[in-house]
C-alpha cells in the first residue's frame, strides 16, 4: 500500500480511462460507485470559458490500474516520482 499519486493536471484530459480501469479490474459494478474519481472543473463564462479536470484516485494500489491505463501519463506512482 502507499498514500500517495503525484498527478499533472495540465495532462488530464477527462476521458475518463483511469475509471473505467479501476472499476473492470476490481469488478466494480457499473453504476456512479468508484474509487477512482475526475472531477470536471468550470470556470468563466461565454467567450472565455474554461474546464479543467482533476484526477481523484484511493491512492492506495501498490499497482494501481488507473495509473497505468492513463494515455497521456497524468497519473505517477508517487515512490517514482522519488520525492516519496
Ligand atoms: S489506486 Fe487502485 S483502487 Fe484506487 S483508484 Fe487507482 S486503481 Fe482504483
Ligand atoms: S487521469 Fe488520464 S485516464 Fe484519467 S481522465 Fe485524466 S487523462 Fe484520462
Amino acid at each position: 500500500m502507499q498514500m500517495g499519486f503525484y498527478i499533472d493536471q495540465t495532462r488530464c484530459t477527462g476521458c475518463y480511462t483511469c475509471v473505467v480501469a479501476c472499476k473492470d479490474w476490481y469488478d466494480v459494478p457499473p453504476g456512479p460507485a468508484a474509487w477512482m474519481r475526475v472531477i470536471t472543473i468550470e470556470r468563466g463564462k461565454y467567450p472565455q470559458p474554461f474546464v479543467a479536470y482533476l484526477p481523484s484516485p484511493c491512492y492506495h494500489c501498490s499497482k494501481p490500474a488507473c495509473v497505468e491505463a492513463c494515455p497521456v501519463n497524468a497519473i505517477t506512482n508517487a515512490r517514482k516520482t522519488g520525492w516519496w
